[in-house]
C-alpha cells in the first residue's frame, strides 16, 4: 500500500503520540489538529475539519482518560466527554466517506468479574467495575458505533481494546494520573527529598496487565492493516503484576531504597484484568518490550523532560 493519509485524533496524548511516531516511520502522512482550532466535543467544527481534510483513515486516539481517582471524581466528564468526542467522530467519520476507521477503548469495558484470561466475548455479560464504568460506558457505546456503522453502512471501522498502558507522553499527575506514572513520580521525588516512606493506593494486591505505548502502537497500525473484523480485538502483554510488585520494580528502577506503604482507605478497583489476547496474536502481532526494560526507558524519558523544564 502507497503512502496514506491518516488523522490520529488525539495525537499530543501517549497513545496518540506513539501512534504518530509508528505512523511517520513507516512513511504515511499523519493529519493533525490542536484541541485550540477543533473541539472534538463540537458536532460541527470536528465534521467541517474531516470535508477539508480528506484522511483515507482515522486512528481514533482522543479521550478524555485518567486513573482510578480521576475516574470515580470526574464522572460526568468521563462520561459527556467520550460519548460526545464519539458520536462525533464516528459519524463525521462516516459523513465525509472516510472507511476506515480504528477505535481504541480499554480493558475496563469488560465486566468486574469477567473470566480470566479475559475474551472479547465477555463484553456486556456482567456488572461493570463502579470505580470507572462511566468511562467504560462510553468507550462500550464507542465499539457499538463502530459495529452500527459497519452493519448499516458497511463501513470499515474496527475497535481494539489495550490492557493498562504506560511511557512517554503518560500524565505523571499525582492525584489524575494512573498507577506506573504516579509510583514513578512518587519514589522519584521521595528519593530526591531523602524522605524514607511513599505511600501506594490500596491493598496491593490488585493485579494488572502493562503494556508499553510503542508495542500498543504497532498493535493498533497492524490491525488497521490486518484485522477488518465486526467484534473488537484486544491488545494486551499477555502478563499480569501485582501492585505491590510493581512498585518494587518501580522503586528499583528509580533507586528508592525506602518504605513503600499500602493506604488501604485508598480504592484497589477490579481485582484483576488479565486480557486474552490470543486473536491478535494469531494474526501475527506480539509484545517486544518487557515490563523491567519499559519502566527503565520511561524513567530515562521522564528524567529528561524534568531536566528540560529546569
Ligand atoms: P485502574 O487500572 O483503572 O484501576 O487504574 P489505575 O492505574 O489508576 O490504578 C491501578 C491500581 O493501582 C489500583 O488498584 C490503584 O488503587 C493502585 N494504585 C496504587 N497507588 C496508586 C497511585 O498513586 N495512583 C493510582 N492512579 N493508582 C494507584
Amino acid at each position: 500500500m502507497g503512502r496514506q493519509r491518516i488523522w490520529v485524533a488525539g495525537h499530543k496524548g501517549m497513545v496518540g503520540s506513539a501512534v504518530t511516531r509508528c505512523l511517520e516511520s513507516r512513511g504515511d502522512e499523519v493529519l493533525k489538529v490542536d484541541r485550540s482550532v477543533v473541539d472534538l466535543r463540537d458536532q460541527r467544527s470536528v465534521e467541517l475539519w474531516l470535508k477539508q481534510n480528506r484522511a483515507d483513515a482515522i486512528i481514533f486516539a482522543a479521550a478524555k482518560v485518567g486513573g482510578i481517582f480521576a475516574n470515580d471524581a470526574f464522572p460526568a466528564e468521563f462520561i459527556y466527554d467520550n460519548l460526545a468526542i464519539e458520536t462525533n467522530i464516528i459519524h463525521s467519520a462516516h459523513a465525509a466517506n472516510v472507511d476506515r476507521l480504528v477505535f481504541l477503548g480499554s480493558s475496563c469495558i469488560y465486566p468486574k468479574f469477567a473470566p480470566q484470561p479475559i475474551k472479547e466475548e465477555a463484553l456486556l455479560s456482567g456488572p461493570l467495575e463502579p470505580t470507572n464504568e462511566w468511562y467504560a460506558v462510553a468507550k462500550i457505546a464507542g465499539i457499538k458505533l463502530c459495529q452500527a456503522y459497519r452493519r448499516q453502512y458497511g463501513r470499515r471501522y474496527i475497535s481494539v481494546m489495550p490492557c493498562n498502558l504506560y511511557g512517554p507522553n503518560d500524565s505523571f499527575d499525582l492525584t489524575t494520573s494512573h498507577v506506573l506514572p504516579a509510583l514513578m513520580r512518587k519514589f522519584h521525588e521521595a528519593k530526591c527529598d531523602g524522605r524514607r516512606d511513599v505511600v501506594v493506593w490500596g491493598t496491593g494486591s490488585p493485579m494488572r496487565e502493562f503494556l508499553h505505548v510503542d508495542d500498543l502502537a504497532k498493535g493498533v497500525v497492524f490491525c488497521m492493516d490486518h484485522y477488518d473484523g465486526y467484534e473488537h480485538i484486544n491488545c494486551g502483554a499477555g502478563s499480569e503484576i501485582a501492585i505491590r510488585d510493581l512498585a518494587e520494580l518501580i522503586a528499583c528502577a528509580v533507586g528508592f531504597t525506602g518504605n513503600i506503604v499500602f493506604d488501604s482507605s485508598k480504592p484497589d478497583g477490579t481485582p484483576r484484568k488479565l486480557m486474552d489476547s490470543s486473536r491478535i496474536a494469531k494474526l501475527g502481532w506480539r509484545p517486544q518490550v518487557a515490563l523491567k526494560d519499559g519502566i527503565a526507558s520511561t524513567y530515562k524519558w521522564y528524567l529528561e523532560r524534568l531536566h528540560q523544564s529546569d
